[in-house]
């Protein structure tokens, strides 16, 4: 019932020389008493998101090291994935929240999902609310129950977050990207509680070594000049991503150098009519203006030229009120680009303010900090280098697979 997720293949010989031999030889150790372990990786869909992304680079890895690691998506209907929108929005703090019958849908594909486990797990990885119900549902199937939150459960909903918890709390172990995302009233699984930020893939397309001269060839074909200064934000369409505040100090940079040009680079699913409505909005918000490109999946916009758009910035933006984590930050730091953050979420946990780029409060913030780091290369070129080496030493993919390790080791898989 459950769709096992073709990967591809990783070794981590390969990551060695980015992050490490000590780091590449700890993970051989952890990994040693784990060797053939049946480990699961259950979420919602295999396409779009920072779960599938994370999930295309660790499982290949563990499997390299010796886990016998698998990845299963579920099956769910467009009123299961109805609900679960709502849950995901409501659990982020949106006042409207589940109908009875939509419980009673999430409940019943939960239950489908769980009677179609198939197989004997070491250990099941649970990802995100949508299958949380699993483990109530096939508690036998798995030895060790671990769910991965890859949201923030702060601020929820009262009336979801209680309906939750006690599926939570059935889990041996939960994961989540920063403290501050546990919700309130854990009970006694707060003592399973460990803190795993996320992390890129600097092999992965979206993020390997382009030559600048390939960055430069790829954004020309958008339509933007390599000889001017680029600005760039990658993020969906959504109020909480600020692309009209983008747009705002993007104006005001032009006041002072006229021949900056704008990128908004952001995926558009063709079943998201909030995201549509809001990249409207954007685009009228832009004006016409010549100098700003707006560009999605929809103009054939994938992950190289992601990783284009990043690489060729003078300015990488991530101008967000309110963010999970933030991999767009991630990309831009590895990629050496001077970036600015809004100062929320998981970005101040990767940008240390002035040394490996600027944390911002509002429009006219961005703009004053776009335009010191435009007329003086010598401080993007040393905020990129310091927001390079952090990002290296936090938030590369093998970092990630040690903390899996330690857990599983630790839990006694
Ligand atoms: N992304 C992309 N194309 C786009 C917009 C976003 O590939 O047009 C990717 C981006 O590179 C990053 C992820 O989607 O890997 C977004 O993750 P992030 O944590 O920044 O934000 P989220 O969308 O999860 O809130």
């Amino acid at each position: 019932m459950l769709q096992e997720v073709a990967i591809g293949q990783k070794s981590l010989a390969d990551y060695a020389s980015i992050v490490g031999r000590e780091t590449t030889e700890r993970i051989r150790e952890l990994a040693e008493p784990l060797r053939g372990k049946r480990v699961l990786h259950v979420s919602a869909t295999a396409f779009g998101g920072g779960v599938s992304e994370i999930l295309y680079t660790i499982v290949p890895l563990m499997r390299d090291i010796g886990l016998d690691a698998h990845w299963h998506v579920i099956f769910g209907k467009e009123e299961f994935f109805e609900a679960t929108k709502l849950l995901h929005n409501s659990l982020q703090g949106a006042p409207e929240t589940l109908s009875d019958e939509q419980w009673a849908v999430f409940d019943e594909i939960n239950q489908i999902n769980a009677d179609g486990l198939e197989g004997e797990w070491d250990a099941v990885i649970v990802h995100d609310p949508q299958p949380i119900g699993l483990r109530r549902g096939a508690a036998h199937k798995g030895g060790k129950w671990i769910w991965r939150c890859h949201i923030d459960l702060s601020t929820p909903n009262p009336a979801p977050i209680a309906r939750l918890l006690p599926l939570i709390e059935e889990y041996d172990a939960s994961v989540w990207h920063m403290s501050q995302y546990v919700p309130n009233g854990m009970g006694a699984h707060r003592d399973a509680v460990n803190i795993i930020p996320p992390a890129i893939d600097p092999l992965s397309p979206k993020n390997m070594a382009f030559s600048r001269e390939d960055a430069a060839f790829i954004c020309q074909q958008f339509g933007i000049d390599p000889e001017r200064p680029l600005i760039t934000q990658v993020s969906r369409f959504d109020p909480w991503k600020d692309p009209i505040g983008v747009i705002d100090a993007y104006r005001q940079v032009t006041e002072q150098v006229p021949e900056t040009q704008l990128a908004m680079v952001g995926s558009m699913a063709t079943d998201d009519p909030e995201g549509r409505e809001y990249f409207q909005k954007t685009y009228e918000y832009a004006d016409n203006d010549p100098d700003i490109k707006i560009l999605s999946n929809l103009n054939n916009v994938g992950a190289i030229e992601v990783n284009a758009f990043q690489s060729q910035s003078d300015i990488c933006l991530q101008k967000s009120i309110r963010e999970g984590f933030g991999l767009t930050v991630t990309e831009a730091l590895w990629k050496g680009r001077p970036t600015i953050g809004g100062n929320v979420g998981g970005i101040p946990l990767q940008i240390e303010d002035g040394i490996s780029g600027f944390l911002v409060n509002s429009p006219e913030e961005c703009a004053a900090r776009s335009l010191e780091i435009l007329r003086d290369p010598g401080l993007g070129k040393t905020l990129g280098r310091e927001g390079k080496e952090h990002a290296r030493r936090l938030f590369l993919s093998p970092r990630l697979l040690r903390d899996w390790l330690d857990l599983l080791n630790r839990i006694e898989t």
